[in-house]
């Protein structure tokens, strides 16, 4: 199967009235046990779980807030200058931006989720995690299925000829060894498609799946967002803020990522013993 992106297909979005038809869904807080029970519980009997997480999964790590960090990009939108547009038009800029923001990601580290995430993999109860996250804590945390949906500012390539590039000569403002081009992070940029090996790993992930945990995203940047709803498991959904989407969950787990996930790990253990 080729997928949708070759072809430059997106991804069928599908009806809402799936979400009608889920029962037992719910809000509830990180303090009642027996949600969190029951969600071990289906860790734990689960022979394929999937796992989504967004921005929300790294905020313990201390990413940088840019609109209210110090420094002279605090006034940038991130949602403007993560454009192709900004990349062609006013390439210092953007250079200048990413430079800032790898330089800011050098100060953080995966925090306690990420590694729990990797150490379920490794004892069989995740089989896969898709991010839309481009800070690699995943994949330095130590999971190893991993599918980074927006790319990652841990490697670079030419935006010109495509040749793979090197960090520092991204940090140092060198061009293009190659073709004298404008270098630039692996990330995806709005206006730009999603790398077709990691959306096909997710898809397919998400789609198998007898539980889906969806970790720390408002589900609005598509097609991302359409994901949960490929799910045929069951869907868990673990956020600080409540969503429009909320109601499409079979359980819907408020709280900050590491601590549900902390929280999660304490029930599997008690399990295990
Ligand atoms: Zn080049």
């Amino acid at each position: 199967m080729s997928g949708p992106f070759p072809g430059g297909r997106r991804p069928v979005v599908q009806s809402k009235e799936r979400k009608k038809s889920r029962e037992n869904g719910g809000v509830v807080g990180v303090t009642e046990r027996s949600d969190i029970r029951e969600v071990a519980h289906w860790i734990r009997t689960s022979n394929y779980t999937a796992v989504l997480t967004g921005a929300g999964m790294s905020t313990e790590s201390g990413i940088p807030d840019f609109r209210s960090a110090g420094g002279w990009w605090r006034q940038v939108d991130p949602r403007k200058v993560a454009t192709v547009e900004a990349l062609e038009t006013d390439y210092p800029f953007f250079r200048d931006f990413y430079r800032a923001r790898i330089e800011g990601l050098r100060a953080c580290r995966p925090h306690r989720g990420h590694y729990l995430l990797a150490e379920w993999e490794a004892k069989g109860w995740v089989h896969a995690v898709a991010t839309q996250n481009v800070d690699g804590f995943h994949l330095q945390a130590g999971s190893r299925t991993v599918y980074e949906l927006h790319g990652s500012l841990h490697t670079f390539r030419c935006h010109d000829c495509g040749s793979p590039a090197e960090e520092p000569e991204f940090m140092e403002g060198r061009s293009c060894s190659r073709c004298g081009g404008r270098l630039r992070p692996n990330i995806v940029l709005f206006g730009e498609l999603l790398p077709s090996d990691a959306w096909e790993g997710a898809l397919a992930a998400i789609r198998w799946a007898d539980l889906v945990l969806v970790i720390g995203t408002s589900l609005e940047v598509y097609p991302v967002s359409q994901l949960p709803s490929m799910a045929k498991g069951k869907l868990v959904f673990i956020n600080l803020e409540p969503t429009a989407e909320d109601g499409m969950f079979d359980r819907v787990i408020r709280g900050k990522a590491g601590e549900v996930l902390a929280a999660l790990d304490g029930e599997l253990r008690a399990a295990e013993a």
